[in-house]
Protein backbone atom coordinates (compact mmCIF):
# COMPACT_ATOMS: atom_id res chain seq x y z
CA UNK A 1 0.00 0.00 0.00
CA UNK A 2 1.57 3.65 -0.49
CA UNK A 3 2.09 6.15 1.73
CA UNK A 4 0.72 9.48 1.59
CA UNK A 5 2.00 11.97 4.28
CA UNK A 6 0.30 15.17 4.14
CA UNK A 7 2.53 18.03 5.31
CA UNK A 8 0.28 20.70 6.39
CA UNK A 9 -2.69 19.27 8.73
CA UNK A 10 -4.16 20.34 12.45
CA UNK A 11 -5.40 18.13 14.86
CA UNK A 12 -8.48 20.08 16.20
CA UNK A 13 -8.80 19.24 19.72
CA UNK A 14 -12.62 20.19 20.13
CA UNK A 15 -15.02 18.95 23.09
CA UNK A 16 -18.11 17.45 22.74
CA UNK A 17 -17.42 14.61 20.29
CA UNK A 18 -20.30 11.79 20.14
CA UNK A 19 -19.84 8.56 21.83
CA UNK A 20 -19.87 5.45 20.33
CA UNK A 21 -23.40 4.59 21.36
CA UNK A 22 -26.08 4.45 18.51
CA UNK A 23 -29.60 5.38 18.56
CA UNK A 24 -32.10 5.18 16.48
CA UNK A 25 -34.41 7.85 16.13
CA UNK A 26 -38.63 7.58 15.98
CA UNK A 27 -39.79 8.49 12.58
CA UNK A 28 -41.73 11.83 12.73
CA UNK A 29 -45.25 13.06 11.05
CA UNK A 30 -43.62 15.78 8.21
CA UNK A 31 -40.22 15.30 6.75
CA UNK A 32 -38.52 18.10 4.56
CA UNK A 33 -35.79 18.70 1.98
CA UNK A 34 -34.31 21.86 1.43
CA UNK A 35 -32.89 22.79 -2.51
CA UNK A 36 -31.62 26.12 -0.95
CA UNK A 37 -29.19 24.50 1.29
CA UNK A 38 -27.80 22.22 -2.07
CA UNK A 39 -24.54 24.23 -3.23
CA UNK A 40 -23.70 24.79 -6.74
CA UNK A 41 -27.40 24.13 -8.68
CA UNK A 42 -30.41 25.54 -9.94
CA UNK A 43 -33.34 23.69 -9.00
CA UNK A 44 -36.25 22.56 -11.22
CA UNK A 45 -39.44 21.07 -9.04
CA UNK A 46 -40.69 18.08 -10.28
CA UNK A 47 -43.27 18.07 -7.86
CA UNK A 48 -46.31 20.57 -6.91
CA UNK A 49 -48.56 20.72 -3.59
CA UNK A 50 -50.64 18.03 -2.79
CA UNK A 51 -49.08 15.47 -5.49
CA UNK A 52 -48.36 11.79 -3.61
CA UNK A 53 -45.29 10.80 -3.46
CA UNK A 54 -42.92 7.49 -2.80
CA UNK A 55 -39.53 6.94 -1.43
CA UNK A 56 -37.20 7.55 -4.54
CA UNK A 57 -39.82 9.99 -6.35
CA UNK A 58 -37.77 12.66 -8.21
CA UNK A 59 -38.59 15.59 -6.29
CA UNK A 60 -36.40 18.27 -8.33
CA UNK A 61 -32.96 17.73 -10.39
CA UNK A 62 -30.57 20.45 -11.61
CA UNK A 63 -31.51 22.78 -14.48
CA UNK A 64 -27.54 23.06 -15.30
CA UNK A 65 -27.23 19.47 -15.13
CA UNK A 66 -30.48 17.46 -15.65
CA UNK A 67 -28.89 13.55 -14.66
CA UNK A 68 -28.43 15.54 -11.03
CA UNK A 69 -31.78 14.26 -9.27
CA UNK A 70 -32.89 14.70 -5.72
CA UNK A 71 -35.30 11.76 -4.38
CA UNK A 72 -37.90 12.19 -1.86
CA UNK A 73 -36.72 9.99 1.26
CA UNK A 74 -40.35 9.84 2.46
CA UNK A 75 -43.62 8.50 1.16
CA UNK A 76 -47.03 10.36 1.70
CA UNK A 77 -48.38 13.83 0.53
CA UNK A 78 -46.37 17.04 -0.37
CA UNK A 79 -47.70 19.18 1.96
CA UNK A 80 -45.88 22.87 1.21
CA UNK A 81 -43.70 23.83 -1.57
CA UNK A 82 -42.00 27.35 0.53
CA UNK A 83 -40.53 29.90 -1.48
CA UNK A 84 -37.86 32.40 -0.96
CA UNK A 85 -36.71 35.88 -2.06
CA UNK A 86 -37.12 35.50 -6.33
CA UNK A 87 -38.36 32.86 -5.98
CA UNK A 88 -36.21 30.47 -4.28
CA UNK A 89 -37.39 26.99 -3.25
CA UNK A 90 -36.94 27.17 0.35
CA UNK A 91 -38.23 23.78 1.31
CA UNK A 92 -40.43 20.87 -0.01
CA UNK A 93 -42.60 19.48 3.11
CA UNK A 94 -44.23 16.39 3.33
CA UNK A 95 -46.35 15.06 5.64
CA UNK A 96 -45.51 11.44 6.08
CA UNK A 97 -48.44 8.64 5.30
CA UNK A 98 -46.49 5.93 7.24
CA UNK A 99 -46.49 3.72 4.76
CA UNK A 100 -42.62 3.62 3.16
CA UNK A 101 -44.11 2.91 -0.04
CA UNK A 102 -40.64 2.76 -1.98
CA UNK A 103 -39.93 3.56 -6.16
CA UNK A 104 -38.26 0.55 -7.94
CA UNK A 105 -35.41 2.14 -9.25
CA UNK A 106 -33.55 -1.02 -10.45
CA UNK A 107 -33.60 -4.41 -10.39
CA UNK A 108 -31.41 -5.41 -7.64
CA UNK A 109 -27.71 -6.33 -8.10
CA UNK A 110 -25.28 -8.55 -6.56
CA UNK A 111 -22.25 -7.62 -5.64
CA UNK A 112 -20.19 -9.56 -8.20
CA UNK A 113 -22.96 -8.96 -11.17
CA UNK A 114 -22.12 -5.47 -11.06
CA UNK A 115 -18.95 -6.19 -12.47
CA UNK A 116 -20.66 -7.00 -15.64
CA UNK A 117 -22.36 -3.91 -16.05
CA UNK A 118 -21.15 -1.04 -18.48
CA UNK A 119 -19.90 2.07 -17.49
CA UNK A 120 -23.20 3.85 -18.89
CA UNK A 121 -25.38 1.15 -16.87
CA UNK A 122 -23.78 2.58 -13.51
CA UNK A 123 -24.32 6.32 -14.44
CA UNK A 124 -28.41 5.49 -15.09
CA UNK A 125 -28.62 3.85 -11.68
CA UNK A 126 -26.73 6.40 -9.61
CA UNK A 127 -28.65 8.68 -11.42
CA UNK A 128 -32.00 7.49 -11.38
CA UNK A 129 -31.19 7.09 -7.41
CA UNK A 130 -30.57 10.21 -6.61
CA UNK A 131 -27.15 9.45 -5.62
CA UNK A 132 -25.30 11.40 -8.32
CA UNK A 133 -24.34 14.59 -6.59
CA UNK A 134 -22.23 12.12 -4.13
CA UNK A 135 -19.30 12.57 -6.83
CA UNK A 136 -17.26 15.65 -6.83
CA UNK A 137 -15.65 16.59 -9.75
CA UNK A 138 -12.18 18.47 -9.18
CA UNK A 139 -11.20 21.07 -9.63
CA UNK A 140 -14.96 22.69 -9.09
CA UNK A 141 -16.41 20.63 -6.70
CA UNK A 142 -19.82 20.52 -8.52
CA UNK A 143 -21.99 17.14 -9.25
CA UNK A 144 -19.96 15.61 -12.95
CA UNK A 145 -21.79 15.92 -15.89
CA UNK A 146 -23.17 12.70 -17.50
CA UNK A 147 -20.69 13.18 -20.61
CA UNK A 148 -17.89 13.11 -18.19
CA UNK A 149 -15.85 10.14 -17.68
CA UNK A 150 -13.07 10.56 -14.49
CA UNK A 151 -8.92 10.13 -15.42
CA UNK A 152 -9.53 8.75 -11.63
CA UNK A 153 -12.08 8.39 -8.53
CA UNK A 154 -10.34 8.89 -4.76
CA UNK A 155 -12.57 6.96 -2.35
CA UNK A 156 -11.70 8.52 1.91
CA UNK A 157 -12.59 5.69 3.89
CA UNK A 158 -12.08 7.51 7.09
CA UNK A 159 -13.28 11.34 8.08
CA UNK A 160 -10.75 13.53 9.79
CA UNK A 161 -12.78 16.70 10.58
CA UNK A 162 -14.85 17.22 14.14
CA UNK A 163 -17.71 15.67 14.62
CA UNK A 164 -18.16 13.38 11.04
CA UNK A 165 -18.78 9.90 11.79
CA UNK A 166 -15.70 7.46 12.66
CA UNK A 167 -15.49 4.46 9.52
CA UNK A 168 -15.54 1.81 12.24
CA UNK A 169 -18.92 3.28 12.96
CA UNK A 170 -20.70 3.47 9.49
CA UNK A 171 -19.27 0.33 7.86
CA UNK A 172 -20.03 -2.28 10.31
CA UNK A 173 -23.06 -4.19 9.15
CA UNK A 174 -22.76 -2.36 5.89
CA UNK A 175 -19.70 -4.22 4.58
CA UNK A 176 -21.05 -5.60 1.74
CA UNK A 177 -22.54 -2.39 0.40
CA UNK A 178 -19.10 -0.78 0.85
CA UNK A 179 -17.79 -3.87 -1.26
CA UNK A 180 -20.45 -3.55 -3.87
CA UNK A 181 -20.19 -0.20 -4.41
CA UNK A 182 -16.82 -0.21 -4.96
CA UNK A 183 -17.07 -2.59 -7.39
CA UNK A 184 -19.56 0.08 -9.32
CA UNK A 185 -17.11 2.99 -8.95
CA UNK A 186 -14.42 0.52 -10.70
CA UNK A 187 -16.84 -0.11 -13.30
CA UNK A 188 -17.14 3.76 -13.51
CA UNK A 189 -13.08 3.90 -13.95
CA UNK A 190 -10.15 1.09 -13.06
CA UNK A 191 -8.02 4.14 -11.62
CA UNK A 192 -10.55 4.03 -8.05
CA UNK A 193 -7.90 4.96 -5.18
CA UNK A 194 -9.05 3.67 -1.33
CA UNK A 195 -7.39 6.22 1.12
CA UNK A 196 -7.42 4.73 4.85
CA UNK A 197 -6.13 6.57 7.59
CA UNK A 198 -3.36 5.05 9.33
CA UNK A 199 -6.01 5.88 12.59
CA UNK A 200 -8.76 3.79 10.60
CA UNK A 201 -10.39 1.61 13.68
CA UNK A 202 -11.85 -1.01 10.78
CA UNK A 203 -10.97 -4.50 12.11
CA UNK A 204 -12.26 -6.27 8.80
CA UNK A 205 -9.57 -7.71 6.50
CA UNK A 206 -11.53 -7.63 3.65
CA UNK A 207 -12.24 -4.10 3.80
CA UNK A 208 -9.02 -2.99 5.03
CA UNK A 209 -7.33 -4.84 1.90
CA UNK A 210 -9.66 -2.32 -0.15
CA UNK A 211 -7.08 0.38 0.61
CA UNK A 212 -4.67 1.49 -1.86
CA UNK A 213 -2.84 4.32 0.55
CA UNK A 214 -2.34 4.73 3.81
CA UNK A 215 -2.89 8.82 4.46
CA UNK A 216 -0.91 10.27 7.62
CA UNK A 217 -2.08 13.36 8.61
CA UNK A 218 -4.85 14.93 10.54
CA UNK A 219 -7.86 17.17 9.33
CA UNK A 220 -7.74 17.39 6.69
CA UNK A 221 -5.20 14.82 4.99
CA UNK A 222 -8.28 12.32 4.50
CA UNK A 223 -10.42 14.81 2.18
CA UNK A 224 -10.23 12.88 -1.40
CA UNK A 225 -9.45 16.32 -2.78
CA UNK A 226 -5.53 15.95 -0.88
CA UNK A 227 -5.25 12.73 -1.76
CA UNK A 228 -5.38 13.21 -5.73
CA UNK A 229 -3.13 16.36 -4.82
CA UNK A 230 -0.73 13.97 -3.63
CA UNK A 231 -1.26 10.98 -5.84
CA UNK A 232 -1.58 13.02 -9.41
CA UNK A 233 1.27 12.45 -11.99
CA UNK A 234 -0.35 14.83 -14.84
CA UNK A 235 -2.24 17.48 -14.75
CA UNK A 236 -4.91 15.12 -16.60
CA UNK A 237 -5.85 14.30 -13.10
CA UNK A 238 -6.64 17.46 -11.96
CA UNK A 239 -10.75 16.54 -13.43
CA UNK A 240 -10.89 13.13 -11.19
CA UNK A 241 -13.47 12.61 -9.30
CA UNK A 242 -13.69 12.34 -5.02
CA UNK A 243 -16.40 10.63 -2.91
CA UNK A 244 -16.55 9.20 0.67
CA UNK A 245 -16.84 6.10 1.86
CA UNK A 246 -20.36 6.58 3.24
CA UNK A 247 -21.80 7.92 -0.09
CA UNK A 248 -20.10 4.27 -1.15
CA UNK A 249 -22.41 2.61 0.95
CA UNK A 250 -25.29 4.21 -0.40
CA UNK A 251 -24.49 3.26 -3.79
CA UNK A 252 -23.95 -0.55 -2.70
CA UNK A 253 -27.47 -0.18 -0.53
CA UNK A 254 -29.23 1.35 -4.19
CA UNK A 255 -27.81 -1.16 -6.35
CA UNK A 256 -28.29 -4.33 -3.67
CA UNK A 257 -31.86 -3.46 -2.89
CA UNK A 258 -33.19 -1.71 -6.27
CA UNK A 259 -34.59 1.38 -3.79
CA UNK A 260 -33.55 4.59 -2.55
CA UNK A 261 -31.71 4.59 0.70
CA UNK A 262 -33.39 6.80 3.12
CA UNK A 263 -31.41 6.50 5.85
CA UNK A 264 -27.73 7.80 7.38
CA UNK A 265 -26.07 7.26 10.46
CA UNK A 266 -24.91 11.02 11.43
CA UNK A 267 -23.39 11.83 14.69
CA UNK A 268 -25.32 14.79 16.82
CA UNK A 269 -22.32 16.52 19.17
CA UNK A 270 -21.38 19.49 20.71
CA UNK A 271 -21.31 20.89 24.41
CA UNK A 272 -24.99 22.16 24.25
CA UNK A 273 -26.35 18.37 23.10
CA UNK A 274 -27.05 16.64 26.63
CA UNK A 275 -25.75 13.27 25.18
CA UNK A 276 -23.26 13.62 21.78
CA UNK A 277 -24.01 10.75 19.89
CA UNK A 278 -24.65 8.67 16.84
CA UNK A 279 -28.22 8.57 15.34
CA UNK A 280 -29.63 6.30 12.29
CA UNK A 281 -32.15 8.85 10.82
CA UNK A 282 -34.60 9.07 8.18
CA UNK A 283 -33.46 11.87 5.47
CA UNK A 284 -35.46 14.99 5.66
CA UNK A 285 -35.83 14.30 9.48
CA UNK A 286 -36.97 18.11 10.92
CA UNK A 287 -34.21 19.37 12.97
CA UNK A 288 -36.36 20.59 16.00
CA UNK A 289 -37.59 16.63 15.88
CA UNK A 290 -34.02 15.61 16.62
CA UNK A 291 -32.57 18.31 19.00
CA UNK A 292 -35.75 17.20 20.87
CA UNK A 293 -33.63 18.81 24.50
CA UNK A 294 -33.09 21.76 23.13
CA UNK A 295 -35.15 24.19 24.75
CA UNK A 296 -33.70 27.30 23.96
CA UNK A 297 -32.77 27.33 20.64
CA UNK A 298 -31.81 31.50 20.38
CA UNK A 299 -28.73 30.16 22.70
CA UNK A 300 -27.00 27.79 20.37
CA UNK A 301 -25.90 27.72 16.90
CA UNK A 302 -26.90 24.37 14.85
CA UNK A 303 -24.10 23.29 11.87
CA UNK A 304 -24.80 21.37 10.43
CA UNK A 305 -22.04 18.69 8.34
CA UNK A 306 -18.48 19.16 9.42
CA UNK A 307 -17.27 21.67 11.76
CA UNK A 308 -15.36 24.33 9.41
CA UNK A 309 -17.30 22.94 6.37
CA UNK A 310 -21.02 22.78 7.60
CA UNK A 311 -23.95 24.96 6.89
CA UNK A 312 -26.24 27.14 9.72
CA UNK A 313 -29.04 25.74 10.11
CA UNK A 314 -31.76 26.76 12.05
CA UNK A 315 -34.19 24.34 14.57
CA UNK A 316 -37.30 24.56 10.72
CA UNK A 317 -34.49 22.98 8.80
CA UNK A 318 -34.29 19.41 8.16
CA UNK A 319 -31.56 16.36 7.53
CA UNK A 320 -30.82 17.31 3.80
CA UNK A 321 -29.02 14.94 1.51
CA UNK A 322 -25.38 15.81 2.06
CA UNK A 323 -25.64 15.96 6.17
CA UNK A 324 -23.52 13.63 7.91
CA UNK A 325 -23.33 15.52 11.43
CA UNK A 326 -25.45 18.32 13.40
CA UNK A 327 -23.30 19.92 15.92
CA UNK A 328 -24.71 22.17 18.20
CA UNK A 329 -22.55 25.09 19.82
CA UNK A 330 -23.33 27.73 22.55
CA UNK A 331 -23.91 31.13 20.85
CA UNK A 332 -20.93 33.57 22.19
CA UNK A 333 -22.09 36.94 23.96
CA UNK A 334 -20.14 39.45 21.53
CA UNK A 335 -22.84 41.60 19.53
CA UNK A 336 -20.57 40.78 16.04
CA UNK A 337 -20.89 37.38 14.86
CA UNK A 338 -19.12 36.23 12.07
CA UNK A 339 -19.17 32.82 9.71
CA UNK A 340 -20.09 29.90 12.12
CA UNK A 341 -16.87 27.78 10.74
CA UNK A 342 -14.77 30.72 12.72
CA UNK A 343 -15.40 30.10 16.55
CA UNK A 344 -13.73 31.43 19.23
CA UNK A 345 -12.24 28.88 21.13
CA UNK A 346 -11.60 29.93 25.06
CA UNK A 347 -7.84 30.65 24.44
CA UNK A 348 -6.12 27.94 21.77
CA UNK A 349 -4.05 29.01 19.86
CA UNK A 350 -2.63 27.62 16.76
CA UNK A 351 0.34 30.17 16.61
CA UNK A 352 1.08 29.29 20.23
CA UNK A 353 0.80 32.77 21.03
CA UNK A 354 -1.16 31.55 24.88
CA UNK A 355 0.47 29.27 27.29
CA UNK A 356 -2.69 26.94 26.34
CA UNK A 357 0.12 25.91 23.79
CA UNK A 358 1.16 23.80 26.10
CA UNK A 359 -2.13 22.08 27.01
CA UNK A 360 -1.45 19.53 24.03
CA UNK A 361 -4.58 17.30 24.81
CA UNK A 362 -7.00 19.18 26.06
CA UNK A 363 -10.26 19.55 24.07
CA UNK A 364 -11.54 23.21 23.84
CA UNK A 365 -14.87 23.97 24.47
CA UNK A 366 -15.89 25.96 20.49
CA UNK A 367 -18.67 28.97 20.95
CA UNK A 368 -19.34 31.34 18.14
CA UNK A 369 -17.37 34.41 19.46
CA UNK A 370 -15.02 36.08 17.42
CA UNK A 371 -12.87 37.22 20.65
CA UNK A 372 -11.98 40.36 18.32
CA UNK A 373 -12.67 42.18 14.49
CA UNK A 374 -10.72 42.11 12.05
CA UNK A 375 -7.75 43.21 11.42
CA UNK A 376 -5.21 43.73 8.23
CA UNK A 377 -3.40 40.92 6.58
CA UNK A 378 -0.13 40.91 8.96
CA UNK A 379 1.71 38.49 6.70
CA UNK A 380 1.75 35.89 9.66
CA UNK A 381 2.10 33.16 7.83
CA UNK A 382 -0.64 30.83 9.83
CA UNK A 383 -2.37 30.19 6.74
CA UNK A 384 0.42 28.64 4.23
CA UNK A 385 1.51 26.44 7.37
CA UNK A 386 -1.66 24.99 7.54
CA UNK A 387 -2.89 24.89 3.88
CA UNK A 388 -2.93 20.54 3.21
CA UNK A 389 -2.63 21.61 -0.94
CA UNK A 390 0.76 23.82 -0.16
CA UNK A 391 -1.54 27.10 -1.46
CA UNK A 392 -0.38 30.73 -0.32
CA UNK A 393 -3.70 31.77 0.66
CA UNK A 394 -2.27 35.20 2.03
CA UNK A 395 -0.84 35.77 -1.03
CA UNK A 396 -3.55 34.61 -3.02
CA UNK A 397 -5.87 36.84 -1.70
CA UNK A 398 -3.75 39.78 -2.54
CA UNK A 399 -3.19 38.45 -6.46
CA UNK A 400 -7.01 37.99 -6.38
CA UNK A 401 -7.61 41.78 -5.08
CA UNK A 402 -6.41 42.67 -7.74
CA UNK A 403 -7.88 40.89 -9.95
CA UNK A 404 -4.96 39.12 -10.92
CA UNK A 405 -6.48 35.41 -10.99
CA UNK A 406 -3.72 34.33 -13.48
CA UNK A 407 -1.49 34.89 -10.67
CA UNK A 408 -3.69 32.73 -8.32
CA UNK A 409 -4.26 29.89 -10.71
CA UNK A 410 -0.03 30.05 -10.70
CA UNK A 411 -0.15 29.66 -6.85
CA UNK A 412 -2.67 26.20 -6.60
CA UNK A 413 -6.04 28.17 -6.27
CA UNK A 414 -7.88 25.67 -8.43
CA UNK A 415 -5.98 22.92 -5.85
CA UNK A 416 -7.73 24.05 -3.08
CA UNK A 417 -10.08 21.05 -1.05
CA UNK A 418 -12.61 24.22 0.62
CA UNK A 419 -10.95 22.89 4.13
CA UNK A 420 -11.57 25.91 5.62
CA UNK A 421 -8.42 25.67 7.94
CA UNK A 422 -6.94 28.84 6.60
CA UNK A 423 -10.14 31.03 7.71
CA UNK A 424 -9.82 29.13 10.94
CA UNK A 425 -6.20 29.45 11.87
CA UNK A 426 -6.22 33.41 10.68
CA UNK A 427 -5.52 35.70 13.23
CA UNK A 428 -6.99 38.69 11.24
CA UNK A 429 -10.07 36.91 10.96
CA UNK A 430 -10.15 37.45 7.25
CA UNK A 431 -12.38 34.84 5.27
CA UNK A 432 -9.72 33.67 3.57
CA UNK A 433 -11.53 30.53 2.53
CA UNK A 434 -14.39 31.97 0.91
CA UNK A 435 -12.52 34.31 -1.10
CA UNK A 436 -10.28 31.40 -2.45
CA UNK A 437 -13.66 29.41 -3.03
CA UNK A 438 -15.09 32.66 -4.99
CA UNK A 439 -12.22 32.83 -6.90
CA UNK A 440 -12.52 28.99 -7.95
CA UNK A 441 -16.30 29.87 -8.93
CA UNK A 442 -15.08 32.76 -11.28
CA UNK A 443 -13.05 30.58 -12.97
CA UNK A 444 -15.26 27.81 -13.28
CA UNK A 445 -17.45 30.10 -14.71
CA UNK A 446 -15.12 31.63 -17.36
CA UNK A 447 -14.78 27.30 -18.18
CA UNK A 448 -18.20 26.97 -18.51
CA UNK A 449 -18.36 24.47 -15.73
CA UNK A 450 -20.48 26.92 -13.41
S1 LIG B 1 -6.53 27.52 0.68
FE1 LIG B 1 -7.50 27.37 2.73
S2 LIG B 1 -9.44 26.27 2.36
FE2 LIG B 1 -8.12 25.93 0.55
S3 LIG B 1 -7.06 24.01 0.98
FE3 LIG B 1 -5.68 25.65 1.65
S4 LIG B 1 -6.22 25.90 3.88
FE4 LIG B 1 -7.90 24.69 2.94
Amino acid sequence: MKKIDVKNTYDLKIAGGPEEVVLDYEGSDTYGVSPERIKYIKPKLVVKAGDSVKIGTVLFYDKKNEVNKFLSPISGIIKDIIFGERRVIKSIIISSDKKNQQEKITGPLSSDSVKDKSQEDIKKIIQNGGLWSSFIEYPFNRAPNDADNPPSIYVSLDNDEPFLPQSHMFIEGHESAFLTGLNALRVLCEKTYVGMSEKCKVNDPTIREQATHQIIGDYPANDPGVMLYYNKTSEKENDSWGIRAQDVIRIGMLIETGFYPNKRLITVSGTAVEKPMYAWVQDGLPIKDLLSDISDFQAVRVVAGGLLTGQKVLKDDFINYRDYAIHVLPEGREQELLHFFKPGFHRPTVSRTYMSALLKDKEWEMNTSLNGGHRACISCGSCVAVCPVETYPQVTMKSLSDNDIETAMAQGVLDCVECGLCTYVCPSKIELSEIVTNAKNMIAKEVGKA
